[in-house]
């Protein structure tokens, strides 16, 4: 029996709950399915993950951080398995996927080192008394998470939520849920902490209106964001929020066009540009334009696009036909109002659902592919006459995820990195950063912090302790319950 056909999961035989298909996105085949997913379903994984609570919060953190260690062996065991079964649910490269898996790996290790550190703080009272801040979980955390890199986020989500104590019910997207099934499984987490809640809106929906969860973290669309912050709001439950993105790259006078077309190729063709960070829309000034503009055609010419599984491939199919469509309407829309189509832009032919490396010059500022998220492996460029207007119509979209910006002034680079308005500013790399960082979305990408140290504030309680000694009891001045003395505090 293959891979595929062991995670396959169908819907328990006699419920009649309806079934989803999961398709491989180079051929449109289908390679599993899954039950879609009901208020009933969602009800029960809440039920079965609240009752985990106080054998799992009642462990150390040491102990909870040894259990993730242990777990994130197991999954580095089968790492080559799961990368595999991520590329054929969701079309990525191998290596891409295989990096993800190492990412994720990476990340549990990480927060099952650092949960046990995690600090609260003493406080300066009286001499008499006690006070502190304690972080405490805040109880079930309900995972909504999306198919793009989705083993990498599902980790570093499950082992932060889990390691301070909380019980989680992980709710993958229904376009990869094969690999998350395999990842709960090869986590194999005790006392039922760890839920899984397959399915689409409908299991996701219910899940984020439950009253008894604690903490929503939905990593995706912004659409769906607004609707799950909305579903909180309702109980006043807090929602952590890691959206969608529009990332500018603005290519400032003076640099090397062929150097920032490579790294403009990387940044919006990677993974088919379908990475929340991708470079989305492109501002080049007057004296660079047209060299980088052809730079970056003949890059994405000579990439090779196939099926994810195949060793040379460097850039895979979309997810799905709906994001083909997509990408597709924002290329025609920007061409019929007067954009340069310098190469792709056209539907293959032929099963999956690829599309071409694209590169667009004089898009109109209106055009979607400059206004809304892409989520396609299409460069969208517009010539600039100056850094201020590369600056301001960087600035000018409800997003805030990240920004690159290449220059070679010291002094447009710190007036970049203060008046972009958004969460990540990288100058002169199209990617990178040190471990650790954790920036908050800015605007329409998101609220709070979803990755790094900070991460295990948002999952935990802060609660302030005031512990003074009772007054002498009226007999013995000890204590009435226990007969022990009370102990001093002071
Ligand atoms: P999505 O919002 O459609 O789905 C994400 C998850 O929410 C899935 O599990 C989905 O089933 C669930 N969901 C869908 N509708 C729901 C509803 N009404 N109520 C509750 N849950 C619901 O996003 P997607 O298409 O899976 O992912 C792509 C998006 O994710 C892009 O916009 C991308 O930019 C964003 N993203 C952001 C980050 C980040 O860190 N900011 C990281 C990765 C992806």
């Amino acid at each position: 029996m293959s891979v595929i056909e062991t995670m396959t999961q169908g819907s328990p035989a006699g419920t009649g709950q309806e079934e989803l298909d999961v398709l491989d996105p180079a051929t449109g085949e289908v390679v599993g399915t899954i039950p879609a997913g009901s208020e009933q379903s969602a009800d029960a994984a809440v039920a079965a993950a609240q009752a985990a609570l106080p054998a799992w919060s009642n462990r150390a953190p040491a102990e909870r951080g040894a259990i993730l260690k242990a777990a994130a062996r197991r999954v580095a065991e089968q790492a080559p398995e799961l990368a595999e079964l991520q590329t054929r649910e969701g079309g990525k490269p191998i290596g891409d996927s295989l990096g993800g898996v190492e990412a994720g790996i990476g990340a549990i290790e990480q927060y099952a080192e650092l949960g046990p550190l995690h600090r609260g703080r003493s406080l300066q009272g009286g001499r008499d008394a006690l006070d502190v801040m304690v972080h405490e979980p805040r109880g079930v955390v309900a995972l909504l998470v999306p198919w793009n890199d989705p083993v990498a986020i599902a980790c570093a989500q499950i082992a932060a939520a889990l390691v301070a104590g909380n019980t989680v019910v992980f709710k993958p997207s229904e376009k990869t849920p094969l690999s998350a099934a395999r990842l709960v499984e090869l986590l194999a987490i005790p006392d039922g902490a760890l839920q899984l809640l397959q399915g689409d809106a409908r299991a996701g929906a219910p899940l984020a209106a439950h009253p008894d969860v604690d903490l929503v973290i939905h990593t995706g669309s912004t659409s769906t964001g607004r609707e799950v912050a909305q579903a909180c709001a309702q109980r006043l439950g807090k929602a952590l929020l890691e959206l969608g993105g529009k990332d500018p790259l603005i290519i400032d006078a003076g640099i090397d066009p062929e150097w920032a077309a490579d790294q403009a190729a990387s940044g919006a063709f990677a993974n088919a540009g379908q990475i929340c960070t991708s470079v989305e829309r492109i501002y080049a000034h007057s004296s660079v334009a047209e060299a980088f503009v052809e730079a970056l055609a003949r890059r994405a010419k000579e990439l090779r696009v196939g099926p994810g599984l195949e060793e040379d491939t460097q850039m895979g199919p979309l997810i799905d036909e709906g994001q083909r469509e997509l990408v597709h309407r924002h290329v025609s829309e920007a061409v019929s109002a007067g954009g340069r189509l310098l190469c792709g832009g056209e539907v293959p032919d032929g099963p999956g659902f690829f599309y071409p490396p694209t590169v667009l010059a004089d898009v109109d500022p209106t055009a979607a592919v400059i206004c809304d998220e892409t989520f396609g492996p299409v460069a969208a460029v517009r010539t600039v006459d100056s850094f201020e207007q590369a600056l301001e119509e960087a600035n000018a979209t409800a997003y805030g995820l990240a920004a690159t910006v290449f220059t070679p002034s010291q002094a447009n680079a710190q007036r970049a990195w203060r008046e972009l308005r958004v969460g990540t500013v990288k100058i002169n790399a199209v990617w990178g950063g040190a471990p650790g960082g954790a920036a908050e979305p800015a605007g329409a990408s998101g609220l709070g912090h979803g990755y790094g140290p900070e991460l295990l504030d948002e999952v935990t309680h802060t609660k302030v302790v005031h512990l003074a000694p009772a007054p002498a009891g009226p007999a013995d001045g000890g204590n009435v319950a226990s007969g022990q003395p009370e102990p001093d505090l002071a």
